[in-house]
Protein backbone atom coordinates (compact mmCIF):
# COMPACT_ATOMS: atom_id res chain seq x y z
CA UNK A 1 0.00 0.00 0.00
CA UNK A 2 1.65 3.37 -1.35
CA UNK A 3 1.26 5.87 1.92
CA UNK A 4 2.13 8.75 0.55
CA UNK A 5 4.78 10.09 3.13
CA UNK A 6 7.83 10.24 1.63
CA UNK A 7 9.71 13.53 2.07
CA UNK A 8 6.82 14.34 4.98
CA UNK A 9 7.95 15.95 7.75
CA UNK A 10 7.12 13.97 11.22
CA UNK A 11 7.73 15.24 14.60
CA UNK A 12 7.58 12.20 17.27
CA UNK A 13 8.01 13.25 20.96
CA UNK A 14 9.39 11.17 23.91
CA UNK A 15 10.99 8.67 21.01
CA UNK A 16 14.44 7.53 22.90
CA UNK A 17 12.54 4.47 23.58
CA UNK A 18 9.62 1.94 23.69
CA UNK A 19 6.35 3.54 21.45
CA UNK A 20 7.80 6.55 20.26
CA UNK A 21 10.96 5.00 18.90
CA UNK A 22 9.12 2.55 16.80
CA UNK A 23 6.83 5.57 15.87
CA UNK A 24 10.20 7.40 14.64
CA UNK A 25 11.88 4.31 13.23
CA UNK A 26 8.68 3.31 11.29
CA UNK A 27 8.29 6.66 9.53
CA UNK A 28 12.10 6.90 8.49
CA UNK A 29 10.78 3.38 6.89
CA UNK A 30 8.22 5.71 4.86
CA UNK A 31 10.88 7.87 3.68
CA UNK A 32 9.78 10.51 6.47
CA UNK A 33 12.21 13.51 7.79
CA UNK A 34 12.06 13.16 11.04
CA UNK A 35 12.50 15.50 14.25
CA UNK A 36 12.59 13.74 17.89
CA UNK A 37 13.30 14.84 21.20
CA UNK A 38 13.91 12.96 24.67
CA UNK A 39 15.37 14.15 27.96
CA UNK A 40 18.70 12.00 27.99
CA UNK A 41 21.14 13.65 25.25
CA UNK A 42 23.26 9.87 25.08
CA UNK A 43 19.88 8.11 24.64
CA UNK A 44 18.58 10.08 21.82
CA UNK A 45 21.87 10.79 19.79
CA UNK A 46 21.99 6.77 19.78
CA UNK A 47 18.49 6.51 18.04
CA UNK A 48 18.95 9.45 15.72
CA UNK A 49 22.11 7.44 14.16
CA UNK A 50 20.68 4.55 14.14
CA UNK A 51 17.89 6.21 12.10
CA UNK A 52 20.47 8.10 9.81
CA UNK A 53 22.33 4.83 9.28
CA UNK A 54 19.50 2.66 8.57
CA UNK A 55 16.97 4.79 6.83
CA UNK A 56 19.16 7.02 5.68
CA UNK A 57 16.54 9.18 6.89
CA UNK A 58 17.50 13.46 7.94
CA UNK A 59 16.86 13.70 11.54
CA UNK A 60 16.94 16.04 13.67
CA UNK A 61 17.45 15.09 17.61
CA UNK A 62 16.60 17.85 20.52
CA UNK A 63 16.99 16.79 24.09
CA UNK A 64 14.14 18.10 26.32
CA UNK A 65 11.46 18.01 28.95
CA UNK A 66 8.15 18.37 27.03
CA UNK A 67 6.84 19.43 30.03
CA UNK A 68 8.36 22.65 28.93
CA UNK A 69 6.52 24.67 26.89
CA UNK A 70 8.82 26.90 25.70
CA UNK A 71 11.50 24.09 25.25
CA UNK A 72 8.35 22.70 22.76
CA UNK A 73 8.09 25.85 20.82
CA UNK A 74 11.98 26.17 20.28
CA UNK A 75 12.05 22.86 18.79
CA UNK A 76 9.15 23.21 16.75
CA UNK A 77 10.71 26.49 15.51
CA UNK A 78 13.66 24.50 14.80
CA UNK A 79 12.15 22.12 12.89
CA UNK A 80 10.39 24.40 11.09
CA UNK A 81 13.73 25.97 10.57
CA UNK A 82 15.59 22.99 9.31
CA UNK A 83 13.10 21.31 6.83
CA UNK A 84 10.60 23.99 5.97
CA UNK A 85 7.77 22.51 7.71
CA UNK A 86 5.97 20.59 9.37
CA UNK A 87 3.15 17.98 8.58
CA UNK A 88 2.73 15.12 11.20
CA UNK A 89 3.22 15.70 14.81
CA UNK A 90 3.19 12.39 17.25
CA UNK A 91 2.54 13.81 21.05
CA UNK A 92 4.04 11.13 23.12
CA UNK A 93 5.56 11.38 26.95
CA UNK A 94 6.74 8.91 29.50
CA UNK A 95 3.49 7.31 31.88
CA UNK A 96 2.36 8.47 34.90
CA UNK A 97 3.39 6.39 38.50
CA UNK A 98 0.74 3.45 38.74
CA UNK A 99 -1.67 4.02 41.89
CA UNK A 100 -4.82 3.55 43.75
CA UNK A 101 -6.62 6.96 44.32
CA UNK A 102 -5.71 7.53 48.47
CA UNK A 103 -1.63 6.48 47.69
CA UNK A 104 -2.15 9.90 45.09
CA UNK A 105 -0.28 13.03 45.97
CA UNK A 106 -1.59 16.78 44.76
CA UNK A 107 1.56 17.47 43.31
CA UNK A 108 2.15 13.44 41.31
CA UNK A 109 -1.50 14.60 39.89
CA UNK A 110 -0.13 17.89 39.05
CA UNK A 111 2.98 16.34 37.11
CA UNK A 112 0.61 13.92 35.68
CA UNK A 113 -1.20 16.73 33.80
CA UNK A 114 1.88 18.16 32.86
CA UNK A 115 3.46 15.43 31.54
CA UNK A 116 0.37 13.35 29.99
CA UNK A 117 -2.30 16.35 29.28
CA UNK A 118 -0.26 20.08 28.86
CA UNK A 119 2.95 18.34 26.90
CA UNK A 120 0.41 17.40 24.13
CA UNK A 121 -0.86 21.29 24.44
CA UNK A 122 2.18 22.72 23.59
CA UNK A 123 2.67 20.59 20.96
CA UNK A 124 -0.32 21.00 18.69
CA UNK A 125 -0.47 24.34 19.68
CA UNK A 126 3.41 24.86 18.50
CA UNK A 127 2.47 23.10 15.29
CA UNK A 128 -0.82 23.55 13.62
CA UNK A 129 0.33 27.42 12.40
CA UNK A 130 2.60 25.68 10.51
CA UNK A 131 0.25 22.94 9.61
CA UNK A 132 -2.05 25.58 8.58
CA UNK A 133 -0.24 27.39 6.41
CA UNK A 134 0.64 24.33 4.29
CA UNK A 135 -3.26 23.26 4.47
CA UNK A 136 -2.06 19.45 5.61
CA UNK A 137 -1.47 18.15 8.76
CA UNK A 138 -1.65 14.89 11.23
CA UNK A 139 -2.04 15.27 14.67
CA UNK A 140 -1.61 11.73 16.50
CA UNK A 141 -1.73 11.81 19.97
CA UNK A 142 -0.36 8.61 22.10
CA UNK A 143 -2.70 7.88 24.99
CA UNK A 144 -3.95 4.66 26.57
CA UNK A 145 -6.21 2.16 26.46
CA UNK A 146 -7.05 3.98 30.25
CA UNK A 147 -9.17 6.74 27.61
CA UNK A 148 -11.65 4.02 27.05
CA UNK A 149 -11.62 1.21 30.08
CA UNK A 150 -10.12 2.64 32.93
CA UNK A 151 -7.63 -0.18 34.40
CA UNK A 152 -7.24 -0.74 38.61
CA UNK A 153 -4.13 1.52 40.33
CA UNK A 154 -3.75 3.74 37.11
CA UNK A 155 -5.99 6.39 38.63
CA UNK A 156 -3.92 9.41 36.96
CA UNK A 157 -4.29 7.58 33.76
CA UNK A 158 -7.62 7.13 33.81
CA UNK A 159 -8.31 10.19 34.40
CA UNK A 160 -5.67 12.82 32.71
CA UNK A 161 -5.71 11.11 29.45
CA UNK A 162 -9.00 11.81 28.84
CA UNK A 163 -8.56 15.49 29.18
CA UNK A 164 -6.41 14.55 25.53
CA UNK A 165 -9.53 12.86 24.19
CA UNK A 166 -11.32 16.25 24.40
CA UNK A 167 -8.82 18.32 23.22
CA UNK A 168 -8.42 15.88 20.51
CA UNK A 169 -11.62 15.86 19.26
CA UNK A 170 -11.88 20.12 19.93
CA UNK A 171 -8.19 20.25 17.64
CA UNK A 172 -9.83 17.37 15.01
CA UNK A 173 -13.47 19.78 14.86
CA UNK A 174 -11.50 23.43 14.60
CA UNK A 175 -9.26 22.43 12.42
CA UNK A 176 -10.90 19.95 9.78
CA UNK A 177 -11.11 22.69 7.36
CA UNK A 178 -7.27 23.20 7.31
CA UNK A 179 -6.83 20.18 6.13
CA UNK A 180 -5.74 18.80 9.54
CA UNK A 181 -6.86 15.63 10.85
CA UNK A 182 -6.28 14.58 14.34
CA UNK A 183 -6.85 10.74 16.29
CA UNK A 184 -5.66 9.72 19.23
CA UNK A 185 -4.09 5.72 19.99
CA UNK A 186 -4.51 4.11 22.54
CA UNK A 187 -1.49 1.12 22.95
CA UNK A 188 -2.66 -1.91 25.18
CA UNK A 189 0.07 -3.60 27.13
CA UNK A 190 2.60 -3.71 24.44
CA UNK A 191 6.48 -4.39 25.60
CA UNK A 192 8.30 -1.87 26.72
CA UNK A 193 10.65 -0.64 29.49
CA UNK A 194 7.24 1.16 30.67
CA UNK A 195 5.46 -2.32 31.31
CA UNK A 196 8.53 -3.61 33.02
CA UNK A 197 8.06 -0.83 35.59
CA UNK A 198 4.18 -1.46 36.03
CA UNK A 199 5.28 -4.95 36.34
CA UNK A 200 7.41 -4.06 39.02
CA UNK A 201 5.39 -2.08 41.00
CA UNK A 202 2.26 -4.56 40.46
CA UNK A 203 3.98 -7.00 41.60
CA UNK A 204 5.50 -5.14 44.61
CA UNK A 205 1.57 -4.39 45.56
CA UNK A 206 0.06 -7.88 44.87
CA UNK A 207 2.90 -10.18 45.95
CA UNK A 208 2.85 -11.90 42.13
CA UNK A 209 6.16 -12.86 40.70
CA UNK A 210 6.66 -10.27 37.38
CA UNK A 211 6.13 -13.40 35.20
CA UNK A 212 2.92 -13.94 36.65
CA UNK A 213 1.72 -10.17 35.93
CA UNK A 214 2.91 -10.82 32.48
CA UNK A 215 1.52 -13.80 31.63
CA UNK A 216 -2.01 -12.08 33.60
CA UNK A 217 -1.89 -9.15 30.91
CA UNK A 218 -1.30 -11.53 28.05
CA UNK A 219 -4.25 -13.89 28.64
CA UNK A 220 -6.77 -10.33 29.38
CA UNK A 221 -6.29 -9.79 25.69
CA UNK A 222 -8.15 -12.09 22.99
CA UNK A 223 -5.05 -12.42 21.04
CA UNK A 224 -3.43 -13.84 24.14
CA UNK A 225 -0.32 -11.71 24.03
CA UNK A 226 1.55 -8.80 24.94
CA UNK A 227 1.92 -5.96 21.99
CA UNK A 228 4.92 -5.09 19.91
CA UNK A 229 5.94 -1.42 19.37
CA UNK A 230 6.07 -1.16 15.90
CA UNK A 231 2.38 -2.82 15.63
CA UNK A 232 1.44 0.38 17.56
CA UNK A 233 3.75 2.61 15.39
CA UNK A 234 2.45 0.95 11.89
CA UNK A 235 -1.09 2.25 13.50
CA UNK A 236 -0.15 5.35 13.87
CA UNK A 237 1.67 5.49 10.03
CA UNK A 238 -1.24 4.75 8.45
CA UNK A 239 -3.23 7.40 10.14
CA UNK A 240 -0.59 10.00 9.22
CA UNK A 241 -0.74 8.56 5.55
CA UNK A 242 -2.88 9.29 2.68
CA UNK A 243 -4.46 6.05 2.89
CA UNK A 244 -6.52 7.35 6.20
CA UNK A 245 -7.81 10.84 4.43
CA UNK A 246 -11.16 10.95 5.71
CA UNK A 247 -10.70 9.70 9.59
CA UNK A 248 -10.91 12.27 12.50
CA UNK A 249 -11.22 13.21 15.96
CA UNK A 250 -10.95 9.04 16.66
CA UNK A 251 -9.62 7.20 19.37
CA UNK A 252 -7.88 4.02 17.70
CA UNK A 253 -7.07 1.23 20.16
CA UNK A 254 -3.95 -1.18 19.36
CA UNK A 255 -4.65 -3.30 22.40
CA UNK A 256 -5.25 -7.20 21.14
CA UNK A 257 -8.76 -6.25 22.07
CA UNK A 258 -8.35 -5.93 25.15
CA UNK A 259 -10.69 -3.44 25.69
CA UNK A 260 -14.06 -5.21 26.83
CA UNK A 261 -16.56 -2.59 25.53
CA UNK A 262 -18.47 -3.01 22.13
P1 LIG B 1 8.72 4.18 27.87
O1 LIG B 1 8.89 4.56 29.31
O2 LIG B 1 9.34 2.93 27.36
O3 LIG B 1 9.25 5.39 26.95
C1 LIG B 1 8.91 6.72 27.23
C2 LIG B 1 9.72 7.68 26.39
O4 LIG B 1 9.37 8.99 26.80
C3 LIG B 1 11.23 7.57 26.58
O5 LIG B 1 11.86 7.86 25.36
C4 LIG B 1 11.53 8.66 27.60
O6 LIG B 1 12.85 9.11 27.54
C5 LIG B 1 10.55 9.72 27.14
N1 LIG B 1 10.14 10.67 28.17
C6 LIG B 1 9.57 10.37 29.36
N2 LIG B 1 9.29 11.50 30.02
C7 LIG B 1 9.70 12.54 29.23
C8 LIG B 1 9.69 13.95 29.38
N3 LIG B 1 9.20 14.53 30.48
N4 LIG B 1 10.18 14.69 28.36
C9 LIG B 1 10.69 14.12 27.25
N5 LIG B 1 10.73 12.79 27.06
C10 LIG B 1 10.24 12.00 28.04
O7 LIG B 1 7.14 4.20 27.63
P2 LIG B 1 6.26 3.57 26.43
O8 LIG B 1 5.85 2.20 26.81
O9 LIG B 1 6.93 3.83 25.14
O10 LIG B 1 4.93 4.45 26.58
C11 LIG B 1 4.75 5.70 25.95
C12 LIG B 1 3.43 6.25 26.48
O11 LIG B 1 2.38 5.30 26.20
C13 LIG B 1 3.42 6.46 28.00
O12 LIG B 1 2.69 7.61 28.32
C14 LIG B 1 2.74 5.22 28.51
O13 LIG B 1 2.12 5.39 29.78
C15 LIG B 1 1.71 4.98 27.40
N6 LIG B 1 1.23 3.60 27.39
C16 LIG B 1 2.09 2.57 27.27
C17 LIG B 1 1.60 1.28 27.31
C18 LIG B 1 2.52 0.08 27.20
O14 LIG B 1 2.04 -1.04 27.41
N7 LIG B 1 3.78 0.25 26.86
C19 LIG B 1 0.23 1.05 27.47
C20 LIG B 1 -0.64 2.14 27.58
C21 LIG B 1 -0.12 3.42 27.55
Amino acid sequence: MEMGLKNRVAVVAASSQGLGRATAEAFAAEGCRLAICARNQQALNAVAEKIRGEYKAEVLAEPFDVTDAGAVRDFVNAVVQKFGGIDICVTNAGGPPAKGFLATTIDEWKRAVDLNFMSAVYFTHAVIPHMQKKRWGRIITITSITTKQPVADLVYSNAVRAAVVGLVKSLANEFGKDGILVNNVGPGYTATDRLKELAHSRSAASGKTEKEIFEGWSADAPLKRLGDPRELADAIVWLASERASYITGQTILVDGGLYKGL
